[in-house]
């Protein structure tokens, strides 16, 4: 088929800048945006209509590169960087002598002066 709706991602993204422009100059009555945004949704459907394509593909490579990798990227840092602060390897785990709860205490720092945040107890502990 030649005039086959091939719509990817950079073409959704495409529509969604062009829905978010004009719902802002919804908000703000700009013309501006109105007609920014007019032109990207336009923009959007000639791309997917167009038949160019590798052109097509080049574009939709060159965005997932320069826009949605870096993001996936950020995404997956920042998950790295949670599970390094929650590393239980650098946590020792006590239980109040008084009810039992579970507390989380620093490893290698001798006797620490613990407070249970359950019942208030207060204890030494060894970690
Ligand atoms: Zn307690």
């Amino acid at each position: 088929m030649k005039n086959k709706l091939n719509i990817d991602e950079f073409g959704i993204f495409l529509v969604w800048m062009g829905i978010i422009f004009s719902l802002i100059s919804y908000f703000t009555k700009s013309t501006f945006l109105n007609s920014f945004g007019f032109v990207i949704f336009v923009f959007a459907i000639y791309r997917s209509f167009s038949g160019q394509k590798e052109r097509r593909s080049l574009e939709n490579k060159q965005f997932k590169e320069k826009l949605v990798d870096p993001i996936k990227q950020a995404f997956k840092n920042g998950k790295k960087d949670a599970t390094k602060l929650n590393r239980s390897k650098d946590y020792k785990y006590i239980a109040c002598p008084n009810c039992g709860q579970k507390l989380r205490i620093p490893k290698k720092k001798g006797n620490v002066k613990v407070k249970c945040p359950k019942c208030g107890e207060k204890f030494d502990a060894r970690s």
